[in-house]
């Protein structure tokens, strides 16, 4: 049981309970330490949160125009949220940022994705190889800085920290966002220490910050603390928050050390990076919309398929080509889970999002056999022998072409009703058209 799920349990047994008392309340607590405690989150946070929960709710005078129960909502919701941390908001200014941590932690993935991050706000971005001790470092953050489309530099096979810096500074000084790259360990030995030490000397960070995987749970709030201890950092970047089920442990642990959260990544993309914020994170946990974040990530992927407006709103020129286009923009937007996890529906089962997601693959797949006219003019697609050869070209079978015309069809009608509601017109307009 991951932590949402656990905590959701907790959430719909106060909609079962009759009276809000010291029984019931605690009956619930219990719930919440199981989610919490499952979650790796250590068990003195989770005791002190559930005896405030108990402090404020039991035998106290409700606030006027509340019921007992959407009070005890707000107290657990609160305290939950207290105990993950707080929220952080980057300033988009020129600094030079080093990322330091254990081998595997995430470093190399987030400097590309957070001189991505600054760059898309307008601010532009590099980063610098400073990992000398793994020989494929070089290649690593090359590719993915050229994925992300952000500044590079480093030298193959060179052992001199000195020397790559300062040419790096050199090379990039355009830039304004410099991120150092730097290899790690296994533990935080005096080698890594003196290692990270020199690099500093060299690059002279404003921040220093550690990047910590959530599967470490709270092993992450140690880290924090060693590292902060060796090297003196500003904060954390906690990892695969996507993958884990131990990412409230971590980001508790953390919180409770004086290294705080700054950044949270959620996936491979370049783009699954974000600000911290432990309310977000909480509600997203309740299975509580996230309409910004869902309106970010549709413009982004829009963005990306460079879908036009006029596209969208005429419907009538709706074909396979415009079909395709959106199911990239899906496509790029991410699992569907994270998805659906920000309009409120995290409980969707898995088979049901990998089917959807083996569809929109196929579709793919069978809309790239199709020919040019064909994509323009779904009528042609009646003419006999044209289906067997796409689903041939397409390595699927012509039941499944069939299924994707009567998908766009369903499609096009869906959006023609949708863009009759003027409301609705005006929402989706806006939202396409910034
Ligand atoms: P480093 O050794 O600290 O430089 O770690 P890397 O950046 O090489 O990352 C180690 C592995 O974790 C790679 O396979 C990454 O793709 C993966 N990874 C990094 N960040 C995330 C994330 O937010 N989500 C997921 N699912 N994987 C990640
Ligand atoms: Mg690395």
């Amino acid at each position: 049981m991951d932590l949402g799920e656990g905590l959701r349990k907790a959430f719909a047994k106060i909609r079962g309970i009759e009276i809000v008392d010291s029984k019931s309340v605690r009956e619930v607590n219990k719930e919440i330490q199981k989610a919490l405690l499952s979650a790796d989150v250590e068990l003195d946070l989770t005791l002190e949160l559930t005896k405030r929960v108990e402090e404020r709710v039991i035998h106290k005078q409700l606030p006027k125009g509340i019921s007992a129960k959407d009070y005890l909502f707000e107290v657990l919701y609160e305290e939950i949220v207290n105990v993950m941390g707080t929220s952080y908001q980057p300033e988009i200014k020129p600094m030079r940022i080093m990322l330091l941590g254990l081998y595997g932690s995430g470093k190399t993935t987030t400097a590309a994705k957070l001189a991505r991050y600054y760059q898309n706000r307008g601010i532009g971005a590099g980063v610098i190889c400073c990992d000398l001790n793994r020989p494929a470092a070089f290649e690593q953050l090359n590719a993915l800085a050229s994925q992300a489309g952000v500044g590079f530099f480093g030298i193959k096979d060179e052992k001199d920290v000195k020397k790559i810096i300062e040419k790096g500074l050199l090379e990039l000084k355009n830039k304004k966002v410099i991120i150092c790259d730097t290899g790690g360990r296994n533990a935080l030995d005096k080698d890594l220490v003196d290692e990270l030490r020199e690099i500093e000397k060299h690059f002279k960070p404003d921040e220093k910050i550690l990047v910590i995987s959530a599967d470490t749970g709270k092993v992450a709030g140690r880290q924090a603390e060693a590292f902060n201890k060796e090297i003196g950092i500003s904060g954390v970047i906690i990892t695969k928050i996507d993958g884990s089920g131990k990412a409230g442990g971590a980001l508790s642990a953390v919180n409770k050390t004086k290294a705080k959260t700054l950044f949270i990544t959620t996936g491979e993309k370049l783009d699954a990076i974000e600000p911290y914020d432990s309310k977000k994170f909480v509600s997203k946990l309740l299975g509580m919309p996230d309409l910004e974040g869902l309106i970010e990530t549709v413009e982004n992927a829009i963005k990306s398929t460079n879908i036009r407006k006029e596209e969208l709103e005429n419907v009538e020129e709706l074909d396979f080509d415009t079909f395709y286009k959106q199911l990239k923009a899906m496509n790029n937007m991410g699992p569907l889970r994270n998805i659906f996890g920000m309009m409120g529906m995290p409980d969707i089962p898995k088979e049901t999002l990998e089917k959807a997601e083996d569809k929109i693959k196929k579709y793919g797949a069978i809309i790239s056999s199709m020919t040019k006219e064909e994509r323009k003019n779904a009528d042609l697609l009646k003419e006999k022998g044209r289906i067997t050869r796409i689903a041939k070209g397409s390595g699927t079978d012509e039941k499944e072409v069939r299924e994707l015309i009567s998908d766009f069809n369903k499609m096009k009608k869906l959006i023609k009703t949708a863009m009759g509601d003027r409301a609705m017109k005006k929402r989706f307009g806006n939202l396409i058209g910034r």
